[in-house]
């Protein structure tokens, strides 16, 4: 058995994976699927069980018992496509959550949708069983750009999500919009931008499109191929302006840049994405879910038949467990410090880590003034504007 430490625990978030979609869209690197409709409610039992059990479960994986119970105040119901699930699953899962957990008066509770789930009957039945925040998936508000990746909504549809989700009360909305999508050109990714400001959402999640191996689209790209539209996406540099647009398109709508991709009206910050940045446990069940305790992180199988078979008998899906090394944590503490548009305060760094990163990344942190990536005012440490673009970089020079 590991480190047997017992974490300090701010109230945490909880999230639950529902990893089934309608269609895959060929951008997704999600381990998430088109799965027969047959698997949802025997997953959403399996995952019920999960909740429920999950003091045995972890033991089972070796994962110290150091808790009896655990307070959370947010709920995050993410995928895949929650937005799918029909009120009684939905009530269903909540209620486990509620029964297994100490969830705070006024949660923040989040489901990840699609536009077209968003109809004026679920929008009511999400609000009735507690939701008060939906992130949606719009990506983009141009027809062309949204068939070629494979979405099945168009921009009448963000539309109608938008005042089917208002007339049932639920007025804290994100969209996810993504810059570097197949067709997708300057004027047309503003364009998009431009639609949904005037649709009014409290929260914008601008990604960049990720090319790698785990997403159809970026294996063709990756392979200089052109299914999936891939000869279509543009490029590196025109995607870094695309997301230059937008952070000034945003900021003078009045949205303030919390966080590398992630910008809200003020008092609308995501509670539950700030715990993953500001090392405050979560804990995820179901596919692909992971978990972090202040101390140890862990995940569950990605793999939906895996997660299947294993709560069929009875074992624990976590997949994998390590207990972090002092040197670990500070570096997800610089690096996802660095994330969030406030950056880290060195002197907390000094207390929490004994460390003074001048004295031991003086070079890099020279280095990357000069390149006017970062940037130090009095006790903090933060990336600039033009450090938000090379972010990898920066973190890969505080890596030892
Ligand atoms: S992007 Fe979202 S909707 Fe599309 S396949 Fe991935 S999880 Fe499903």
């Amino acid at each position: 058995m590991d480190d047997e430490r017992i974490p300090e625990l701010k109230k945490a978030g909880i999230y639950l994976s529902i990893p089934f979609c309608r269609q895959k869209c060929t951008f997704c690197n999600f381990a998430s699927d088109a799965y027969a409709v047959s698997l949802l409610n025997p997953y959403l039992r399996f995952l019920e069980t999960e909740v429920r059990q999950w003091t045995n479960l972890w033991r089972q994986a070796g994962i110290p018992s150091f808790l009896d119970t655990i307070d959370a105040d947010t709920i995050y119901l993410g995928g895949g496509t929650p937005g799918l699930l029909n009120s009684e699953q939905l009530t269903r899962l909540l209620e486990a959550v509620r029964s297994a957990f100490q969830i705070e008066e006024e949660p923040e509770i989040t489901i990840e949708a699609s536009p077209e789930n968003a109809t004026a009957g679920q929008s009511a039945s999400w609000a009735a069983c507690g939701i008060n925040r939906v992130s949606m998936g719009v990506q983009s508000m141009v027809p062309q750009e949204l068939r070629s990746v494979g979405r099945m909504h168009s921009p009448e549809t963000v539309a109608q999500a938008f005042s089917a989700l208002r007339n049932a009360g639920l007025e804290n909305i994100s969209a996810d919009l993504i810059a570097g999508l197949p067709y997708q050109t300057a004027q047309s990714f503003q364009n998009s931008l431009q639609a949904l400001l005037d649709l009014g959402p409290t929260h914008f999640s601008v990604y960049i499109l990720e090319v790698d191996e785990d997403s159809r689209l970026g294996r063709e790209i990756l392979e200089n191929g052109s299914r999936y539209r891939a000869s279509s996406v543009p490029s590196e540099e025109q995607v870094v302006a695309f997301y230059c647009a937008a952070m000034e398109l945003l900021r003078q709508a009045g949205f303030h840049h919390y966080e590398i991709s992630n910008f809200a009206r003020r008092g609308y910050e995501s509670r539950h994405n700030q715990k993953y940045w500001t090392g405050v446990p979560y804990f995820g069940f179901g596919v692909e879910a992971h978990s972090y305790d202040g101390e140890r992180r862990w995940a569950n199988t990605d793999s939906l038949s895996a997660y299947l078979e294993r709560m069929q008998q009875g074992q624990s899906p976590i997949a994998a467990f390590r207990t972090l090394r002092p040197q670990e944590k500070l570096e997800e503490h610089i690096f996802l410090g660095l994330r969030q548009r406030q950056g880290i305060s060195l002197s907390r760094l000094h207390t929490e880590f004994a460390t003074d990163l001048r004295e031991i990344h003086g070079r890099q942190l020279h280095e990357f003034s000069e390149s006017g990536w970062l940037e130090t005012s009095e006790d903090i440490l933060r990336l600039t504007d033009r450090g938000l673009l090379f972010s990898n970089e920066v973190f890969a020079g505080f890596l030892t």
